[in-house]
């Protein structure tokens, strides 16, 4: 007797590694983020769409309170902000990291406690010191010195303003090179190397109304080695240590800035934050017990690595075409929602939600929709090869400077997010409609 043994094609299970922790898989082929089916998300609020989880944004603002519980956390707004975003944020015990008038404003109005701000900018404009300084925000990171007279003479000679100073350390790190800003030449930050840093912060201390609380450096973004990090806090221990000498100076705040480099597809190496936690906690310790300083506070600001993760772009498949040696799935959104693809050169994988198919897989080139050669989300993919006009794709990492950079090309109008707590989904920001373009188009 016989056993006859159906053929089966070994279930691989899906590499969730770069989706977020609440992650399910309900069904064959269905995904499900914060207890919400994400093919649910996309029939509800129609596509593109963002979607943002909740619980995983707090998680992280947690790991950051908990891997550095004797510093400031603040959170890069500039990686995307909303109303809830600043709710979330605030609730989890961090300050807010911002540069412009506009997050600053939508921040404060909404509850954030203004002295937890930190306001950046290497070219602020009148109006952004003005909110700033009407609003009482915590501190103003000088970048030019320009800014020391303009600013002093807005806080009046009877007013007071805490600022840093945002230093160039001279150091290459960052995932490409338009992210790179703590090398020299770039258009951030006063160098230590030309003396611009010192000669600025001399200038501030004759500045009564200023009181210089720290200095700041921000090496670039998607930094994944800890060493970056190491040379960043030796380098700026020893522009304290001259100060020290020159004026008498002790700064209680040392500011490195963010960067913390995250994985977009699975196996891609991110930072290890607790190891950059020790390492940086005892190369301060070493280096500040070296020079006679006391150890400054830290501050940090993370922005990708916050709500990078958290979030997941939902598409639609418009067309699918086999030219030359590729197959192109073309998708209703692309770099007006994500221009990181054509600005960085970055690529995503994306997957088949909302059906099962049991098609192999086949290699592909998802693009976007609108009209540029370089409008690609993920070269050489692979997605099954029966995917088709209708099926809907998820691109996981999708939180951080994707909405927050989109534009209005071609007038699609920026998507919508929408949050999932819990197995509820709710709208944070909702789509832009023609209205709302031609709202703004009021001359003929
Ligand atoms: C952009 C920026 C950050 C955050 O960078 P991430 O790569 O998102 O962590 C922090 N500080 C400053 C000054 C920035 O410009």
């Amino acid at each position: 007797m016989t056993t006859v043994h159906e053929p089966t094609t070994p279930v691989t299970p899906p590499d969730l590694s770069v989706w977020p922790a609440s992650t399910t898989e309900p069904g064959p082929g269905d995904l499900a983020v914060g207890g919400v089916p994400l093919a649910e998300v996309a029939d509800r609020f129609g596509t593109p769409v963002y979607v943002l989880d909740e619980a995983e944004v707090r998680d992280r603002c947690r790991t950051y309170r908990d891997a550095f519980p004797d510093a400031e956390v603040l959170y890069a707004a500039k990686a995307f902000l909303c109303r809830a975003m600043a709710h979330w944020t605030d609730d989890e015990g961090l300050g807010l990291d911002v540069c412009s008038a506009g997050e600053l404003e939508l921040a404060v109005t909404t509850g954030f406690p203004a002295e937890r701000i930190v306001l950046h900018g290497n070219a602020k404009s009148p109006r952004d010191l003005e909110t700033a300084l009407r609003l009482g925000v915590g501190r103003i990171v000088i970048d030019s010195p320009s800014e020391i007279a303009r600013l002093a003479a807005a806080v009046g000679p009877d007013g007071h303003q805490k600022v840093m100073v945002r230093v160039v350390p001279g150091i290459s790190a960052g995932g490409h090179d338009k992210i790179r800003t703590g090398t020299d030449d770039q258009q951030f930050g006063l160098s230590i190397a030309d003396g611009y840093a010192q000669h600025a912060i001399a200038r501030i201390l004759d500045q009564p109304q200023l009181e210089l609380t720290g200095l700041h450096c921000h090496l670039g973004s998607q930094i994944t080695s800890v060493k970056s990090y190491l040379a960043a806090v030796r380098r700026m221990v020893g522009l304290m240590s001259r100060l020290h000498e020159q004026h008498g100076l002790a700064l209680p705040e040392l500011d490195l800035g963010g960067g913390h480099g995250i994985a977009y597809r699975p196996g891609e190496e991110a930072l290890d934050l607790t190891a950059l936690a020790r390492k940086v906690r005892t190369e301060l310790a070493d280096a500040c017990t070296a020079a006679g300083l006391p150890v400054p506070r830290l501050i940090i600001e993370p922005g990708r690595a916050i709500v990078g993760p958290a979030g997941i772009a939902l598409y639609r498949v418009l067309s699918v075409k086999r030219t030359g040696h590729h197959v192109f799935v073309a998708v209703d959104g692309g770099m007006g929602d994500n221009p990181r693809p054509a600005l960085y050169g970055v690529r995503y994988a994306p997957r088949l939600i909302g059906r099962h198919s049991t098609a192999t897989p086949a290699p592909v080139t998802v693009v976007g929709r609108h009209c540029e050669a370089g409008d690609i989300l993920a070269a050489d993919v692979e997605l099954p090869a029966d995917t088709r006009p209708g099926d809907l794709l998820a691109v996981p990492v999708a939180g951080a400077y994707h909405l927050s950079m989109a534009s209005g090309y071609n007038l699609v109008g920026r998507p919508p997010v929408a949050a999932v707590r819990d197995g509820i989904a709710r709208i944070l920001v909702r789509r832009e409609s023609l209205e709302d373009i031609r709202g703004r188009d009021v001359g003929l």
